[in-house]
């Protein structure tokens, strides 16, 4: 089955779908934002073709459910702080918003909320109706998704680890797997297995790059927040952890071996210095910023009023309790892709064992994401120097 056919977050508003379990992204959008807003108030400096007119945005990825908004609320607002501070509030420009996401993306779901979230725009920012228009442009990012030269602003918030395919040369000639025993390429990978990762990566950050340059206005801006390598050596992300449950499940003889053996993740976790040569080897963009920071995978459980359990357990502290708010984020992203490997069935044996593991590790502070934001501007052409 094609990857864009499996690859998206649980869908719906129910207790597993990733409206309901994304408040680990909405801490990490929350630390996006100060960067969001420099990044709008260099572009409005920056004088493009008809941006004092309508801006033109895309989010690139934009899963469904309250991120979606929470992006789009914090792009609208950026756009209209820093138009107050240039003192042109009279004349707002018109924003147009595409929201992107693959094919299967749970589309319909943010389209249900735009009339009450137009209507919050208008009463708490002053935003009239018709001068905010959202849209979707579904398809993957690694293909061509707009006209040339015609979009001021591009953001992406955690996807770039999602890879166009499961890299190939995992498999030998004899057909069997270089990466036994894992899901991924970690930091314990051999390293046929980890260069096959980053040839995967280097080729569809670098086909995303010259995409979507040739999308852009020169001077016009992208800004990227990706996973990316920490230096902890014995810190353990998400898809360690995942990888550990799917290990117990072979050892305990729920699962055969060959299963996990022929399963990998179209997902690579790339190092700053990886993201920031590719830039520069690609060429298209001069890098503006560039910062890392690491979120605690349980900080947000503390904020999240959606996670069922919390509305009768009081016992916030309950080292389990977390363990399993952690699994559930983490069951809203990787579902539908391991179900459509392993089967419906077992998921929720999967991240039974997950929480275990989660919860030996959760009050080590050892169980993050490192992150990184980007902020690009795209080189102008020779000729529009
Ligand atoms: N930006 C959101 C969602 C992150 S989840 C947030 O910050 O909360 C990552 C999203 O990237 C998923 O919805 C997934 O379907 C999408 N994605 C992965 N590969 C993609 C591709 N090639 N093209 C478009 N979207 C993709």
């Amino acid at each position: 089955m094609e990857l864009q056919e499996v690859l998206r977050m649980n869908g719906g508003e129910g207790d597993t779908s990733y409206a309901k379990n994304s408040a680990y992204n909405h801490l990490v959008l929350n630390k996006v934002k100060p960067v969001l807003e420099q990044c709008i108030r260099e572009l409005l400096r920056a004088n493009l073709p008809n941006i004092n007119k309508c801006i033109k945005v895309a989010d690139l990825g934009c899963a469904s459910g309250p991120n979606t908004l929470l992006t789009v609320r914090d792009i609208v607002q950026s756009i209209d702080k820093v138009g107050q501070e240039k003192k042109n509030e009279l004349e707002r420009p018109t924003i147009q918003i595409f929201l992107n996401d693959l094919f299967q993306n749970d589309f319909n779901s943010v389209f249900k909320l735009l009339p009450s979230f137009y209507r919050k725009l208008e009463k708490e920012n002053g935003r009239k109706i018709g001068s905010c228009l959202i849209g979707a442009m579904p398809g993957s990012f690694y293909s061509r998704l707009f006209p040339e030269e015609s979009m001021h602003f591009l953001h992406s918030c955690y996807c770039l680890h999602w890879l166009s395919q499961v890299p190939s040369g995992l498999v030998t000639e004899l057909g069997i797997s270089t990466n036994k025993g894992s899901i991924y390429s970690s930091k314990a990978s051999r390293l046929p297995v980890q260069k096959a990762y980053l040839d995967q990566f280097t080729k569809d950050f670098t086909t995303f790059l010259r995409i979507h340059s040739e999308e852009l206005f020169s001077h016009g801006r992208m800004l990227l927040t990706c996973i990316c390598k920490g230096v902890e050596f014995d810190a353990l992300n998400a898809i360690d952890l995942l990888e550990m449950a799917i290990n117990d499940l072979v050892v305990e003889g729920h699962l055969e071996e060959e299963k996990l053996d022929s399963f990998n993740l179209p997902v690579y976790i790339p190092s700053a210095e990886e993201v920031k040569c590719i830039v520069e080897e690609e060429g298209s963009f001069e890098i503006l910023y560039l910062e890392t920071f690491k979120v605690l995978y349980d900080a947000g459980f503390s904020i999240d009023d959606n996670y069922p359990v919390r509305s009768h357990v009081q016992v916030y502290s309950d080292e389990h309790i977390k363990a399993e708010y952690v699994a559930s984020s983490v069951r809203a992203v990787y579902e539908p892709i391991l179900a459509s490997h392993f089967g419906e069935a077992i998921i929720p044996d999967i991240f039974h064992r997950f929480a275990k593991h989660a919860a030996k590790v959760l009050p080590l502070g050892k169980a993050f994401y490192n992150n990184l934001i980007i902020s690009l501007a795209k080189k102008p052409e020779k000729s529009d120097m």
